[in-house]
């Protein structure tokens, strides 16, 4: 009774009485971004001012991030553009990445027990050592707060026609959440409306709003790192060199093709490159196609195949180099078709790397103490950015 009184009767759209979640998603629908990417970020921000604030030393914090040994190559950049407000600072980060570089080290340096060298393959059994066991907290968290905030706003639009007056008149989701709700959508006037929403601003002679709608704010906004070029690992050089090489090769009504088959992370690559490249005149012939789509597909991404296939090659080539200076990631990419001899040189290569990475952070640490604060920095200085580039990859560094 109480529901059906406020769905109808009440422009605010609440499905229960002070529903946070309802809350939350009229309020982000005020002004751009998405509703949905806008929320997320806001919880991320959130989430790293908590932990850099207060949640360093907590045990249970520091388990959590050891078992997926830092973060994903996304919320490592996070981090590291984090590091410049004065809540997060160098000291956090090489608190962490300390941690996580002696539990490398200490795999490594472990001999291996007889079982596993009588019925392991010696590459397997390193891969381990340097695998996460869990996915990235960030990436987890989330995923399950863009469900749930999904998940409310569909329900919203269905049911109540308030909320989808009130959604008509907003700026609208991104088209990759546009794309996603539609699909899980009932009623077909709450897919009208997304898709009129989404077409109207993909028309509007204004490149905010186009970006707006485009980029999913979740995973745009990496064409800078893909353009520096001089890296120290050979991974990710080749990684960066593909991804250019690709972008150099896409048009628009390419984009329109492969865009839902697109990983995030490349969706907002391309579409940025095209953007800057084209104009926004191909939005609207983008988004109709895939609004049609007759359901969503998991990602196949093309440009990570491309990626990773340069990748694993570069690193075949580069031999002892890389081993030298290859990032976590890409040491587990070699490791998986490296042979047991190779894998041994591996783990020897990692462990001597390891060691002064440890000892750089604990010196970076100690100088952070106001007794030795006055003792000038050395090598360790930069310790904690070369533990976020080892552990996320050289893009965090775009
Ligand atoms: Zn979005
Ligand atoms: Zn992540
Ligand atoms: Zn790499
Ligand atoms: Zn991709």
């Amino acid at each position: 009774m109480e529901r059906r009184r406020v769905i109808q009767g009440d422009e605010r759209w609440f499905p229960t009485p002070a529903d946070i979640i309802a809350y939350n998603l009229m309020e982000a629908m005020r002004q751009p971004p998405c509703p949905i990417c806008g929320l997320m970020r806001r919880a991320e921000e959130r989430f790293l001012f908590s932990l850099f604030w207060e949640n360093v030393n907590s045990p249970h914090v520091r388990k959590r991030l050891r078992d997926s040994l830092g973060f994903c190559a996304t919320h490592t950049r996070a981090v590291r553009q984090a590091v410049n407000h004065p809540w997060v600072g160098p000291l956090g980060i090489a608190i962490l990445y300390r941690d996580f570089a002696q539990t490398v080290l200490e795999g490594v340096s472990r001999p291996a027990p007889l079982y596993a060298r009588l019925f392991a393959r010696e590459n397997h059994r390193v891969l381990r050592l340097l695998s996460p066991t869990k996915p990235c907290w960030l990436c987890e968290q989330s995923e399950e707060r863009e469900r749930t905030y999904l998940g409310a706003l569909v329900a919203g639009l269905d049911a109540s026609p308030a909320l989808r007056e009130r959604y008509g008149v907003s700026h609208g989701l991104c088209l990759a959440h546009a794309e996603r709700t539609i699909h899980t959508a009932r009623s077909g006037e709450a897919r009208r409306v997304i898709a009129t929403a989404a077409a109207r601003q993909a028309q509007r002679d204004n490149s905010d709003a186009i970006a707006n709608l485009l980029l999913c704010q979740c995973g745009a906004a990496d064409i800078t790192a893909s353009t520096r070029l001089e890296m120290q690992c050979p991974g990710c050089h080749a990684e960066a060199m593909a991804e250019q090489e690709f972008l150099q090769a896409i048009t628009p009504e390419d984009l329109a093709r492969i865009w839902l088959r697109l990983c995030p992370t490349h969706q907002g690559q391309a579409t940025l490159w095209t953007l800057h490249r084209h104009g926004s005149e191909f939005a609207y012939d983008l988004v109709k196609q895939t609004l049609a789509a007759s359901e969503s597909e998991p990602y196949d991404c093309p440009m990570c195949d491309h990626a990773h296939n340069a990748a694993w090659a570069a690193l075949e080539t580069a031999g002892d180099e890389a081993r030298e200076r290859a990032c976590l990631p890409h040491a587990r990419l070699a490791l998986e078709t490296s042979t047991p001899p190779e894998a041994r040189t591996w783990t020897a290569a990692i462990a001597a790397r390891m060691g002064p990475l440890v000892r750089d952070l604990g010196e970076l640490i100690r100088k952070h103490d106001y007794r030795f604060s006055d003792e000038p920095l050395g090598k360790e200085k930069d310790s904690w950015l070369r533990a976020l580039v080892f552990f996320g990859g050289e893009r965090v560094n775009g």
